[in-house]
C-alpha cells in the first residue's frame, strides 16, 4: 500500500510495535549491549543488521532517515549533521582524489565553497556549468573521470531553477549519477527522483525542520544507479572493501542499499557527522506538519513577489513561479504546485539601498537563515556569498543589491506592509 505526501510526513519511518511509544522514541545511548562478542563481530562485518555505536547508526535517526526517503521515494536514507555534510558525504561517496564533477553554477554558497575550494585541495576538481546552459554545453563539461553531476531543483539564493531531466539524462549517457540538493522545493513540492535523478541530498535546516530548532542534513538515494554497469567508474562500490573483508557494496547490497550502506559504514565511521538522536526527534516534528507548511510558504511567496514585481524601487524580482520568470516554464514543469517561500529581489539604488531597506524591516529580521516560520532576510553578497569574486557572484546569480527574502508563515498582508514601509524610508 502506497500512501500520499501528507501520510508520509505524519506516518512514514517509524511504526511502533504493539505497547510501544507512540512518538518517535529519542535513544539517547551512544551504545547498545549485546550478550556475546560473536553478535557483535556479526554487525562490525555487515553480517547482520542492528546498532552498535550511534556514529554510525541510531534509531531514532534512522526512523527519521526512513521518513525522508519515504518521502523522496527512494529506497534508503541517512540522516546526517548538517547540510554541509549530506552534500560532501554525497560527492565523496563515490569521487576520490584525481575524480572531477560537473555542478551546476547556480547553487548553495556553502555548496560551491565546498566543491570549488575544499574538495579541490583533496584532488577532486570541479568544472562549473551555467543552469542556463545547453545540451551540448553540459557534454562539454565531462571528462573521462567525471564521477557524478550536481545540482539544486531550486537554487539558493539565485533561485533558478534546475532543469533535471535534462541533468539526468546527460549525466546518464556520460555513465554518472546526478545529485540533486532539493532543500529548497521540499518533496512536498518536487521530487527529483521522477525526473531521474539519482541521490537527493537535503539541509533539512531549512523547510523540512521550518522552525529554526536544529542544523541537519539528509541523504536519499533512489536505488536507480546502476552501480555495477559502470564498475569501473566506481571501484568503491563495485570492488571488495578491505576495511569490511572485501565486501564489494554493489553486490551485498545491490542497487537500492550499495550507496547508503558505504557512505554509513565508511564516511559515517570515518568523518562522524551524525545529527544527534534529540535533534532528528525535532527534525521528525518539522516533517510532521510539513505537507501543510509548504502551501502557505508558497502562498506568501507568491503574493510578495506579485508586489514586489509592481513596486517603482524594485529593479528585478526572482521567483521562479511568478508570469514573466526566467525559470517560470521550469517551474511550471517541475513545481506546478508551487516552489518555496524565498523571494529574491534587487532594490534600486545599489548595495547601500538593499542594505538600508533590510535595517528598515520591522516583522523581517536580518539572519542568515532562510525557509523558517518566521520571515527572514539576508544580504547574501556580504554573507554567505561574501567569499566570491564579482564574476562568481554573477556567475551564481546574486547581485551586489540582491536581497533574499524568505517568507514565512505570518499573515500575507502584513509581511507586504512591513517591506511596505521599509521600502518607503528610501524615498
Ligand atoms: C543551507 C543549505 C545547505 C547547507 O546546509 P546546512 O544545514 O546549513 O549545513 C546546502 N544546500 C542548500 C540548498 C542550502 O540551502
Amino acid at each position: 500500500m502506497t500512501y500520499g505526501i501528507g501520510t508520509n510526513c505524519v506516518q512514514a519511518g517509524y511504526r511502533p510495535g504493539d505497547g510501544e511509544p507512540r512518538q518517535v522514541p529519542i535513544i539517547q545511548s551512544t551504545t547498545f549491549k549485546y550478550d556475546t562478542s560473536e553478535h557483535i563481530g556479526q554487525l562490525f562485518d555487515l553480517e547482520a543488521p542492528g546498532y552498535f555505536y550511534t556514529r554510525l547508526q541510531n534509531p531514532t535517526n534512522d526512523y527519521v532517515a526512513a521518513k525522508i526517503a519515504a518521502l523522496e521515494g527512494g529506497t534508503a536514507g541517512m540522516l546526517t549533521s548538517s547540510g554541509q555534510a549530506a552534500n560532501f558525504f554525497a560527492v565523496f561517496n563515490i569521487a576520490e582524489a584525481g575524480s572531477h564533477v560537473v555542478a551546476c553554477s547556480a547553487i548553495y554558497g556553502g555548496t560551491f565553497n565546498l566543491l570549488s575550494v575544499t574538495m579541490a585541495k583533496m584532488g577532486i576538481e570541479t568544472t562549473f556549468v551555467s543552469p542556463d546552459c545547453t545540451r551540448e554545453e553540459l557534454d562539454a563539461a565531462f571528462r573521462p573521470n567525471t564521477k557524478c553531476v550536481v545540482g539544486e531543483t531550486i537554487a539558493n539564493p539565485a533561485l533558478a531553477v534546475l532543469d533535471i531531466e535534462m541533468f539526468a539524462q546527460a549525466a546518464h549517457d556520460h555513465g554518472v549519477p546526478l545529485i540533486v540538493d532539493n532543500t529548497f522545493p521540499t518533496p512536498v513540492n518536487c521530487r527529483p527522483i521522477e525526473w531521474g535523478a539519482d541521490i537527493v541530498t537535503h539541509s533539512t535546516t531549512k523547510y523540512m525542520d521550518g522552525h529554526g530548532v536544529g542544523v541537519g542534513g539528509a541523504i536519499v538515494d533512489s536505488g536507480n544507479f546502476d552501480w555495477m554497469a559502470h564498475a569501473d567508474k566506481f571501484p568503491g562500490l563495485t570492488t571488495p572493501d578491505e576495511s569490511y573483508h572485501g565486501i564489494v557494496y554493489a553486490e551485498k547490497f545491490g542497487k537500492e542499499g550499495a550507496f547508503i550502506t558505504k557512505a554509513t559504514s565508511q564516511l559515517m565511521r570515518d568523518f562522524g557527522s551524525i545529527p544527534s538522536p534529540q535533534n532528528a526527534f525535532y527534525l521528525n516534528m518539522g516533517l510532521e506538519s510539513l505537507h501543510v507548511r509548504m502551501p502557505r510558504h508558497c502562498a506568501n511567496g507568491q503574493a510578495m513577489a506579485e508586489f514586489l514585481s509592481a513596486h517603482p524601487r524594485i529593479e528585478s524580482v526572482s521567483y521562479p513561479n511568478l508570469a514573466g520568470d526566467k525559470y517560470y516554464d521550469l517551474a511550471q514543469k517541475y513545481l506546478p504546485n508551487g516552489g518555496c517561500g524565498v523571494v529574491s529581489f534587487c532594490v534600486a539604488g545599489g548595495r547601500a539601498a538593499a542594505e538600508k531597506f533590510m535595517a528598515g524591516l520591522k516583522i523581517a529580521a536580518i539572519e542568515t537563515h532562510v525557509a523558517d516560520a518566521r520571515t527572514c532576510c539576508l544580504h547574501p553578497a556580504s554573507s554567505t556569498h561574501r567569499q566570491m569574486s564579482d564574476e562568481e557572484l554573477v556567475a551564481a546569480g546574486v547581485m551586489p543589491n540582491m536581497v533574499r527574502l524568505s517568507c514565512g508563515l505570518e499573515d500575507a498582508a502584513d509581511l507586504i506592509a512591513d517591506v511596505e514601509q521599509a521600502l518607503a524610508q528610501l524615498d
